[in-house]
């Protein structure tokens, strides 16, 4: 899968595609991550990318020039392909989205800076805008980083079999269980006992006993969503 990213600092992004599972992945040609610098699509001398916004105000807007040229641009790919603006105004960002990006064959990201991206770009260009959370970022950048990590490990063998995604967090509308590994024991802190047992149906329901149970504490609104089977509803009544 590729990803195109249009930002005004590009240089963030290095060790993020060099190293762990995005780096790996691109290294083995499954994900291709290209970036774009806005500015070399500005024009005149000093190259200008944002300017103040109409009708008064504080701070400056990403201008709609520059990133329509740089979005015309782009080299052309076969297949489906979304252009998404990263916005705290977007649709927020969970694994049912990153799911649908993961079928595209190419996705565009444009990172905001300042007080945002004129609303010309979004009016004409955009297919959707992403918000990483309810909070806001100085910069589309790092969103933008979250986007790539979470959809490329939906894309097929991406992930090995030592880190695959089957089990993890919200993948069944549930929080995963949680993790131990060695030592057994670490400042009189002990691993459940029952992962030590071999008994691995044993250790399947204790799992997924756990992950009911967080899910149920920590956010009962995905519990309601999930869908469970008789043996999960025997479990969360009564987990032994
Ligand atoms: N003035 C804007 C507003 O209130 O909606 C916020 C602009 S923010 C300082 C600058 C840029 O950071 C945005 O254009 C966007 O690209 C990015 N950004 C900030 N928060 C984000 C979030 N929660 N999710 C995705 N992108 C975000």
């Amino acid at each position: 899968m590729r990803f195109d990213v249009l930002t005004l600092f590009p240089g963030l992004f290095a060790p993020f595609l060099e190293q762990g599972i995005v780096g790996r992945s691109i290294a083995q040609g499954l994900l291709d991550v290209r970036l774009t610098d806005i500015r070399d699509y500005a024009r005149g001398a000093h190259r200008v990318t944002d300017d103040r916004p109409y009708g008064g105000g504080s701070g400056m807007v990403m201008k709609v020039g520059p990133i329509v040229r740089a979005l015309r641009d782009l080299e052309p790919v076969e297949g489906t392909e979304r252009i998404a603006l990263l916005s705290p105004q977007g649709r927020l960002f969970d694994q049912d989205l990153a799911w649908e990006l993961s079928t595209l064959d190419r996705l565009v990201l444009v990172c905001g800076r300042y007080e945002g991206i004129d609303e010309r770009v979004r009016e004409g260009y955009a297919d959707l805008e992403i918000s990483i959370g309810d909070f806001v970022l100085s910069g589309g950048e790092v969103a933008a980083m979250a986007v790539i990590d979470a959809v490329g490990r939906l894309v097929p063998g991406v992930l090995g079999c030592e880190d695959s995604n089957r089990e993890d967090s919200f993948e069944e509308g549930l929080l995963e269980h949680p993790h131990y590994t060695r030592p057994p024991v670490f400042e009189e802190r002990s691993v459940p006992e029952i992962l030590l047992s071999g008994d691995h149906e044993k250790i399947r329901l204790w799992r997924r006993a756990e992950a009911l149970k967080r899910t149920r504490e920590r956010r009962p609104d995905l519990l309601e969503g999930a869908h469970l089977s008789e043996e999960d509803r025997k479990l969360l009544r009564d987990p032994k």
